[in-house]
């Protein structure tokens, strides 16, 4: 990349909805007796086998992770990053379990963002460079943040990762773009620091565990 200016974007739970998908598509296999499946992937684990084979079978297709649906919160930031002149790469986990999901996550990318949007697939995110990393989930986040004093994380708000705090994560609900552009803009020109970003550095600060 000719800028240094990245911003690497998270794909299930960021810019596009697994979960939601997934509990759609598990609910029209699902005989009426059977409890409904509520999206949670660790659940799934101790699901009956032939409960996890239906997730399995729905997962082997790579048109299935093409046509993932957007959410909102990611392309919110996505827009800010681009508005600020980010170089935009998507970074996401490659699943060894579903190898279609290599094939269907870069048909998405192309489809949904075209095919000038960098894209890593890789086993460890904490190797990849960025300025700032757009992810909803933790452990990812803190291997990154890891080996990146200075890094910045913005952290799509959701209801497995509310009870996560960091001082360089500001949490993104909707609600609070504004100060999601003035930290990925400050991060442009020096280290994360959101004490200066008000709310949302206060709230960083407050949910540090
Ligand atoms: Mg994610």
């Amino acid at each position: 990349m000719e800028s240094e200016n990245v911003a690497l974007f998270d794909m299930d739970g960021t810019l596009c909805d697994l979960r939601g998908q997934l509990r759609k598509d598990m609910d029209a296999l699902r005989d009426p007796e059977e409890r409904e499946f509520t999206g949670n992937i660790e659940v799934l684990k101790f699901a009956p086998p032939h409960v996890q084979k239906r997730a399995d079978m729905i997962k082997s297709s790579p048109e299935w992770w093409a046509n993932l649906p957007k959410l909102p919160l990611g392309f919110d930031v996505l827009r800010s990053a681009q508005d600020l002149g980010y170089k935009i790469m998507v970074l996401t986990k490659g699943s060894r379990r579903y190898p279609a999901s290599w094939e269907g996550k870069k048909l998405w990318v192309d489809r949904q963002l075209g095919s000038g949007v960098k894209l890593t697939i890789t086993e460890d995110k904490g190797l990849v460079y960025g300025k700032a990393l757009v992810d909803d989930f933790p452990p990812y986040i803190d291997g990154w943040l890891k080996w990146r004093s200075r890094g910045l994380v913005i952290l799509p708000d959701n209801d497995k990762n509310r009870d996560y705090g960091h001082p360089q994560v500001l949490r993104y609900d909707g609600s609070n773009l504004d100060e999601v552009r003035a930290a990925l803009e400050q991060r442009l020109h020096g280290p994360t620091d959101l004490s200066q970003i008000s709310r949302g550095g206060q709230e960083a600060r407050l949910r540090v565990r």
